[in-house]
């Protein structure tokens, strides 16, 4: 998968978002980062990419021509078709859903702001769609655009040592939240290990497990939880 990243730092978010699982992905081949700065696409002397707003207020708009000329060399620099997304509050809120839907793309231009953000029309021409990872308001787009690269870079076939540790993850398959996880030492000050982990019955622990997501999801998420939608077997373990 190929990602561009359309930014005043692009720099930025290849660092944040670089090191671990993302790392991993570029080096085994899975995932190629590329920054592109519209500074550099911008010009006169001061290469200037933002203005102020008409209509007055505080603030500066990012201008159209050097994000547009920007994004079309990114385009332009391979074959493969891609989907721009601009990171913005006003966007759909990122779920686990969209992001399995965002790594099976070929390939995806992220589009950073900054300031009051960027002149609408350039948006309605340019952008297929705009995300938000939460309702929250933060400076600029590259954090927000690290946090997709991270994401979708991680459901990438290969990047993660042991695949099934994504399936098992919060959000995933069923939606419920992932159970709680213990390692060595078994008995410490500030607590035991469930003895069902070190029973070697696999059938107990995958009910252990079950039960433990149900309940988490139900006290900390209940709005993941469509109770009347669960198999009867959820249900019952949710009731003991
Ligand atoms: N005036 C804008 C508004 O209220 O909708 C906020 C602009 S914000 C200061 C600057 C940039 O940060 C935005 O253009 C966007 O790219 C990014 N940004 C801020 N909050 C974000 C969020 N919650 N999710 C994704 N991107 C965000």
């Amino acid at each position: 998968m190929r990602i561009d990243i359309v930014s005043l730092f692009p720099e930025f978010v290849a660092q944040v978002a670089g090191h671990g699982v993302v790392g991993r992905a570029q080096e085994r081949g899975l995932l190629a980062l590329h920054g592109w700065n519209p500074r550099d696409h911008a010009e006169g002397n001061y290469r200037r990419v933002d203005d102020r707003p008409f209509g007055g207020g505080p603030g500066m708009v990012m201008m159209i021509d050097p994000l547009r000329a920007c994004l079309s060399a990114a385009r332009a620099a391979d074959p493969a078709p891609a989907r721009v997304i601009y990171l913005s509050p006003q966007g759909r809120p990122l779920t686990q859903a969209r992001v399995r839907a965002l790594a099976a793309e070929p390939r995806l231009v992220l589009l950073c702001g900054r300031y009051e953000g960027v002149d609408e029309r350039l948006l309605a021409a340019e952008v297929d769609e705009e995300i938000s990872i939460g309702d929250y308001v933060l400076s600029g787009g590259e954090l927000a655009a690290a946090v997709v690269v991270d994401a979708v870079a991680r459901l990438q076939e290969g990047a993660l040592n042991d695949a099934e540790s994504a399936i098992q993850d919060s959000f995933e398959g069923d939606g419920l939240l992932d159970c709680p996880h213990y390692t060595r030492p078994v008995e410490h000050a500030l607590g035991v290990v469930p003895p069902v982990l070190l029973s070697g019955n696999h059938a107990e622990i995958a009910r252990w497990r079950r039960k433990q997501a149900l309940g988490r999801t139900w006290l900390r998420r209940p709005d993941l939880l469509d109770r009347g939608a669960l198999p009867a077997g959820d249900r019952r373990l949710l009731e003991e």
